[in-house]
């Protein structure tokens, strides 16, 4: 069993994430790379050198500070993955923070440590900690041992995913959680390939055999213009979701917000040409499934639980 996981943040003070007040552990490495991603920095397994142009001032320290000749002038700052050993010179010569570390291997003991933190917030707003990430089952027979000794701490758990884990190995980290935030991405296997790097069939599998074994399960989708948020998506996940007894659908509508992070990850991703969802985007999304029998709510809704 690994010893540590990638942690690229713990955000404390969420409100989003799961019910009441609660920490949010985010985890670096996913199984699918979703064009639309709010977190790319999440999607590769191991620590990186962030770059963040806008704070560059053009001056190459750092490419005097390397010992390897990892630094290349593209005209502006590039990192040659493959000569990049992660020594961390480079950003200790930076004078303006352009570089900077992306993820960091903890410990069990170090993240529960930072989630107890808050124990007292958790207790009165009947919140706890959520691991997200990038794809927090990735990390599950790391995380199940955790998820008990948190639940020994009076912690309530939540584990958000994507569901692109064979079931067999996340069954105990999912089934040790309170709480499942579960992301349905498309019914259409080729427009899930498309969009994310993979087909929905392990996704599918995944969510029937959880909510079959009695996990509490909250489905949500990133509503993406173009992508999902047309009538017979919409219509065939509702259709998903009444088989399995699940009355409501958490909507996160897409925002182009984090398009940015994009060009500060290696190499950096042109966005894709998407339009953020508006109001009326996710209240047509909300109608659809209601003429389906599914409520359709939004992240600033009280969670469904
Ligand atoms: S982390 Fe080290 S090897 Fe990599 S670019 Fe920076 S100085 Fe060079
Ligand atoms: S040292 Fe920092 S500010 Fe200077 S060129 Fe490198 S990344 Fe940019």
């Amino acid at each position: 069993m690994r010893r540590k996981a990638v942690v690229t943040d713990i955000q404390r003070f969420s409100i989003h994430d799961g019910p009441g007040i609660r920490t949010t552990v985010f985890l670096k490495g996913c199984t699918l790379a979703c064009r639309w991603c709010h977190n790319p920095e999440c999607i590769r397994p191991y620590p990186e050198i962030g770059f963040d142009s806008r704070r560059c001032l053009g001056c190459f320290e750092c490419e005097r500070a390397c010992p390897r000749e990892a630094i290349l002038r593209e005209p502006e700052v590039r990192i040659d993955r493959l000569r990049c050993d992660r020594c961390g010179l480079c950003i200790a010569a930076c004078p303006s923070g352009a570089l900077h570390r992306v993820g960091e291997a903890r410990t069990a003991g170090a993240i529960r440590e930072a989630v107890l933190r808050d124990a007292d917030h958790y207790r009165q707003s009947g919140g706890g900690v959520t691991f997200t990430g990038g794809e927090p089952l990735r990390y599950a027979r790391f995380l199940e041992p955790l998820v008990e000794r948190l639940h020994a701490d009076g912690v309530h758990v939540t584990v958000e995913t994507a569901g692109a884990v064979p079931y067999e190995g996340a069954r105990g980290c999912l089934l040790a959680a309170d709480l499942v935030l579960f992301d349905l991405k498309s019914m259409d296997p080729g427009v899930h390939r498309r969009w994310t790097g993979s087909d929905n069939a392990t996704v599918l599998d995944t969510f029937r055999r959880v909510v079959r074994d009695g996990v509490r399960v909250v489905p949500r989708m990133p509503l993406v213009p173009g992508v999902n948020d047309g009538r017979e998506n919409l219509v065939a996940t509702a259709q998903l979701l009444r088989e399995h007894g699940i009355g409501n659908l958490v909507l996160l509508p897409y925002h182009r917000l984090g398009e940015g992070k994009l060009r500060r990850i290696d190499p950096p991703v042109d966005p894709p040409a998407l339009h953020s969802a508006t109001p009326e985007d996710l209240e047509r999304a909300a109608g659809v499934l209601g003429e389906e029998g599914i409520d359709g709510l939004t992240p600033d809704q009280p969670c469904p639980v």
